[in-house]
Parts: structure tokens; sequence; C-alpha cells
């Protein structure tokens, strides 16, 4: 074992001791040769293990908990409570209070009416309807029309002009 992993194994595992048997003893082997790693144990255990053994544990009041548990419920029941009021209703109307019913109900009808009437226009087909056998008198003219051009355009080319 290296002492760069026997300084680590000894920063976590060995001085938790919740290392295994066969990785403490690489490490107490280590340490017997090494005096590097045996003196960063020695200063680990001086600087970070022992201020904590010598600081009281702290064990908080039997009380404590029963205030917090009373508070929780006191808390809880309170919302409760809130929730089941008589006037929740009231409550909730004011909350989302509306100063002028009958305008309000006008913008909701007009919103409906636009939105009904833009739907019915993009919605349910043309509005104006064209007669099947009139679009296809329409195309047919319009072909017509580009024949008739190019026909007289002539855009031929001399050699089609010689030969047709
Ligand atoms: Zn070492």
């Amino acid at each position: 074992m290296n002492c760069k992993k026997a300084q680590e194994s000894i920063l976590t595992d060995y001085i938790d001791a919740r290392i295994e048997d066969k990785q403490k003893n690489l490490i107490d082997q280590h340490l017997i040769y090494c005096r590097t790693c045996k003196n960063f144990l020695i200063s680990i255990k001086k600087e970070v293990i022992n201020p904590f053994i010598s600081v009281p544990r702290v064990v908080p009041d039997e009380s404590l908990w029963t205030r917090i548990k009373q508070t929780i419920e006191v808390e809880e029941l309170q919302q409760v409570k809130l929730a089941l009021v008589p006037g929740f209703w009231e409550r909730w109307k004011s909350a989302v209070h509306i100063p002028r019913p009958a305008f309000a109900l006008a913008t909701i009808v007009t919103m409906v009416f636009m939105i009904s009437s833009t739907g019915q226009l993009f919605f349910s087909g043309p509005v104006v309807k064209i007669n099947g056998q009139d679009q296809v008198e329409y195309l047919s003219s319009l072909i017509d029309e580009s024949v008739v051009m190019n026909i007289s355009n002539d855009s031929r080319t001399p050699i089609e002009k010689y030969f047709l």
C-alpha cells in the first residue's frame, strides 16, 4: 500500500472504524514502517476526532418535540377550519371580485360571438361556395388564354419555325 492510498483510507473509513479487516491490516502494516502516515494519523486524530470527543453530547429537552408536534397540529387544524368556514364562498367571490357584472357579461358574450363566427370562417369550409362546373370553366378559360398567348408570342425556335 502506498502513502496516498493509506492516507485516503485513514481520512475516511479507517477513522470511522468502518473499514474491512483486510484493508485495516494493510494500513496497520503500512503504519508500522511509514512514519509519515503514522504522523498523519496522529494529527488527524488530534485535529478532527479529539475535539468532538471532548464536546458534551447535547440532548434536546424532552418537551421540545412535544411543543413542535403541538405547533404542527394547531397549524393543520387552522388550515382545515379556514377551508370549512361558512363564509368560504363569500371570500372566494371577493377574491375574484367583478366590479361591473353587466360589462363583464357583455365582454364574455362578445368574445363568444367572435370566437364562434371566426371559427365558422376558418373551420366550416369556405364562406363563398363556388360551383364545381364554374371552377372548371374558369380554369379552362385560363388555360385557353395562356395557350393563345403562347401562340401569339411565337416562342418557337428558328429551327422549329423552319421544320414546322
Ligand atoms: Zn505512508
